[in-house]
């Protein structure tokens, strides 16, 4: 079965199993302070996620992606300050809803690992070079539990390694003397240490190669159905995101420009941007065709224009683009913001 097909059946039974939202993110603006005006790298991001789902947020550089997982973790430094929005948490046991926005730093430590953790780009920016690989798991599981021993420690520490198909003994190893697949599968083996709702995965597979990219994908969907956690994971790879998220979010200029079910994103995209990404890969089962490529770069941040920041590359663009905002509408059970889906446009 590819990753895809198995992810489909996966998706539905998790939709069927459990619906119950886990994070909504709700309004969120992040801004870059300077001399001049502030940046917008995010504006009004609203989106739900539901326990055990697979979230995709897709975009070019420059899109918003990075900037939207660094305040939903809040691990964003000045510049960077989110200026609106809340990011309401529900716990599992039903206690009242957290907003990560306001929360404490004493609050959210307590919360990071045990109830959201983060995969990072470059598994060398999340080991510690001069720690045996074991010893950083120990780390986490002692701090979260003080109760537990260090040899109990360093047994979960094989234990999880093995989830990952990193044999037991590599326990023992400093991260350079594993290669760079093994290492991007122990952060995924550490982030799943305290058992966390929601993982949060940041271009995982970008630094690995094709064939430990799909084992990666696989080893992620084996683990989500084992142990339930919900995934937010970014990437500008939408062809990687069809394959594995059960609902993708495609970003544009710092704004959500198209949220929908993967299958909907591939069948039948509503927004032009949307469409050209699609059309940026070649499809895996039908004939060779001329890939379309989106013509143009992204805006700059600094000086957005007044209407749809993609008017100046939409194929589609028509008078009131340039003039007028599109904002998320609704649209069955997708949302797009774009003025060919507002009602009173005719088609
Ligand atoms: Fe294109 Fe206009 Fe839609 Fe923007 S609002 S994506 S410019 S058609």
């Amino acid at each position: 079965m590819t990753i895809a097909a198995e992810n489909r059946a996966e998706a539905a039974s998790v939709s069927e199993r459990d619906d119950d939202v886990l994070l909504e993110v709700e309004q969120l603006s992040v801004e870059y302070a300077s001399l001049g005006a502030p940046t917008r790298a995010c504006a009004d991001v609203t989106f739900s996620l539901r326990r055990g789902e697979i979230l995709g947020v897709v975009g070019e550089s420059g899109s918003g992606k990075s900037t939207l997982i660094t305040a939903l973790t809040r691990l964003q430094r000045p510049p960077a300050v989110t200026t609106a929005g809340r990011i309401m948490y529900h716990p599992r046991d039903g206690s009242e809803a957290i907003d990560l926005v306001t929360l404490t730093p004493k609050r959210l430590r307590e919360l990071r690992w045990t109830r959201l953790s983060i995969v990072l780009q470059s598994a060398m920016d999340a080991l510690n070079p001069v720690m045996r690989l074991g010893a950083q798991f120990v780390d986490v599981l002692r701090t979260h539990d003080r109760s537990l021993s260090k040899a109990a420690a360093w047994d979960q520490a094989r234990h999880l390694l093995s989830l990952v198909g990193i044999s037991a003994d590599r326990v023992r190893s400093y991260p350079h003397e594993l290669s760079g697949g093994m290492r991007q599968r122990a952060t995924i083996a550490l982030a799943l240490a305290c058992r966390p709702e929601l993982i949060v995965m940041d271009e995982p597979t970008t630094a690995v190669d094709v064939v430990m990219q799909r084992q990666i994908l696989a080893q992620v969907l084996r683990l989500r159905r084992e142990f339930g956690f919900a995934v937010v994971f970014v990437t500008h790879d939408l062809s990687l995101l069809l394959e594995l998220a059960d609902r993708i979010a495609v970003m544009y200029a710092g704004r959500v420009v198209e949220l929908a079910a993967a299958s909907e994103i591939y069948r039948s995209p509503l927004h032009p941007y949307t469409k050209g990404l699609r059309d940026s890969f070649p499809p895996l089962h039908a004939t060779a065709t001329r890939l379309e490529g989106i013509p143009g770069t992204p805006p700059d941040l600094r000086a957005l224009p007044a209407g749809c920041s993609f008017a100046p590359r939409c194929p589609r663009a028509f008078d009131r683009c340039e003039r007028e905002l599109p904002l998320p509408r609704t649209r069955g059970d997708r949302e797009v913001a774009c003025h060919l889906h507002d009602e009173e446009v005719p088609a």
